[in-house]
């Protein structure tokens, strides 16, 4: 899986655009457009009403330009006491990957608890894969 760990603004979700912070997040590199590896991130400096904050941008040489918010987060499950974690993705034919690391995965079980979580983040990575869907047809 192609990845890269980035800095990303945090933008208000009650303000226009507003910038309240960084964060770190995991995404899939790859264009969620045309599938294409993205460009190598780099850090850059966003100015926001005097306040700046070091971020990642990148150019990617297909040429579509993929805004934060269109990013394929991977979300990574670790599993309790047994060193094992489970990624999940979105790819750019709204397809959810999972990739299971786990010693041995005839082993494997989950307590209630962790399937909730792991099922709340599939579901969330569903519910963005329809929108997106649904932007498409749109267009
Ligand atoms: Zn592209």
């Amino acid at each position: 899986m192609r990845e890269e760990t980035i800095i990303v603004p945090i933008v208000d979700p009650k303000g226009r655009l507003a910038v309240i912070g960084t964060k770190t997040v995991v995404a899939l590199w790859e264009c969620p457009k045309c599938g294409k590896k993205m460009g190598k991130p780099y850090i850059d400096t966003l100015t926001v009403h005097g306040q700046s904050y070091a971020i990642h941008a990148w150019f990617n040489e297909c040429g579509h330009q993929v805004p934060y918010t269109e990013l394929n987060l991977v979300e990574r499950y670790h599993l309790e006491g047994d060193e094992g974690i489970i990624d999940f993705s979105l790819d750019y034919h709204n397809n959810i990957n999972m990739d299971i690391n786990a010693h041995d995965i005839l082993d494997m079980c989950l307590s209630p608890q962790q399937a909730l979580d792991i099922s709340e983040k599939l579901r969330a990575l569903a519910t963005k894969a329809y929108g997106r869907m649904k932007v498409n047809k749109d267009e």
